[in-house]
């Protein structure tokens, strides 16, 4: 915004430096000397170009007023004088460069008080020209261009600082813009910190939610929704269920004590997940019972895994605190949608009654319910 008051007031008074020059080249005859109307040429056109701009920079104050309107007002005297100005009809304007540049500097009282100033000088220069003559003070383009001085200093003063003014309120009303702004950004962030621990908690409370603690499977919760979404999305191929019960857990626990039942509970999972693909989905369903999702499986893919699986729980060596290794077998039974059955309650009932005849045909076996007799 500054940078822009500064640009147009660049503007302003150096374009108002050209019809000097203009007024200079139309009257060459009235040169007195010829080099120094060259000089005064130049010095216009810098008077115009670099004293607003080196004013602008900084913060302007009276020592820097004085010496920009001083300048234009000894610039536009010498040229009067040196040029032969004083003899042209246009010479009143010489003094408008000075006026109009003083109150782009200094404001209304600056212009004024420069109006006052080339108009003493403006009568000086003429009573020097005519030799202080009487006649000097009755001619009436005399009054005239020192009204006109004035006139040009009150209108353009008046304009400047009502633009300043509102400047001004502008900038202020920028800068609490800005502030409120900041503290709005700083207000949303703050509230963007706090949803990011939310979303942060709600997810690890999902994730709760659907894991069994003890084995870090999933529970019997998140089966039953991912059994109904595995079904939907495996409609047009097959979904294979495998149901694993520890066999004489009760014994295990009765032998070496809870605390051990926990920790062969943990290898067993570990043993499945390890099994299995990324696609299957391996879930705690009860105390000492697994149920293992294959989706796209056939049953007798799903009777391999179970054997897979029942072969390498078989196999899993716990070691007790005094270093005695354990170990235990399970029972598996097997059902496929849509072969053996049809929906969501059939696939577990028939896994289970597959579970059940393992069981009864002697533990650590794997039974497709499709093949039961
Ligand atoms: P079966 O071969 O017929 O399955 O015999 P089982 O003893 O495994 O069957 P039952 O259902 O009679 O007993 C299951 C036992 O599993 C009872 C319980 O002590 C034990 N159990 C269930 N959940 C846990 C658990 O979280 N930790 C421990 N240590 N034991 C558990
Ligand atoms: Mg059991
Ligand atoms: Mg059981």
């Amino acid at each position: 915004m500054q940078r822009k008051v500064e640009r147009n007031l660049w503007i302003i008074t150096g374009v108002t430096s050209f019809p000097f020059v203009i007024l200079a080249l139309a009257n060459p005859d009235k040169v007195v000397f010829p080099h120094l109307y060259i000089l005064m040429a130049v010095a216009g056109i810098f008077n115009g170009l670099f004293v607003p701009f080196f004013l602008m920079r900084g913060e302007g104050n009276w020592l820097r007023y004085t010496l920009a309107i001083g300048g234009n007002l000894l610039i536009s005297y010498f040229w009067i004088n040196f040029t032969g100005g004083v003899e042209s009809i246009f010479y009143p304007a010489f003094y408008l460069l000075p006026i109009v540049a003083a109150t782009l500097y200094a404001d209304f009282l600056g212009a004024m008080a420069t109006a006052l100033v080339a108009g003493g000088l403006s009568i000086y220069a003429k009573g020097q020209a005519t030799g202080w003559k009487v006649t000097m003070w009755q001619d009436t383009r005399m009054l005239a261009q020192i009204v006109l001085f004035f006139l040009v200093a009150a209108i353009v003063g008046y304009l400047l600082k009502v633009q300043r003014e509102q400047f001004r309120r502008n900038q202020k009303m920028n800068e609490e813009l800005e502030i409120a702004y900041s503290q709005l950004m700083a207000s949303h962030d703050q509230l963007q910190s706090y949803t990011n621990i939310i979303e942060k908690m709600n997810r690890e409370m999902e994730q709760l939610a659907i894991t069994d603690e003890l084995t870090g499977l999933y529970n019997y919760r998140y089966f039953q929704m991912t059994l109904d979404k595995e079904l939907k999305r495996n409609r047009h191929s097959s979904l294979t269920l495998i149901m694993l019960d520890i066999d004489d857990f009760k014994t295990y626990n009765d032998r070496y004590g809870h605390m051990m039942g926990d920790k062969m509970l943990a290898e067993v999972a570990r043993t499945i997940k390890s099994l299995v693909r990324e696609i299957d989905t391996v879930v705690r369903y009860g105390g000492e019972e697994f149920a293992v999702l294959l989706p796209a499986t056939r049953s007798e893919e799903g009777f391999q895994v179970a054997e897979k699986l029942r072969q390498a729980i078989a196999a899993l060596r716990v070691p007790t605190a005094d270093g005695l290794q354990t170990s235990i077998t399970v029972s598996a039974g097997i059902s496929c949608f849509p072969v053996d059955s049809l929906n969501k309650s059939e696939l577990i009932s028939h896994a289970d009654l597959a579970l059940y005849r393992a069981k009864e045909d002697g533990r650590n076996l794997s039974r497709i319910y499709e093949k039961l007799q």
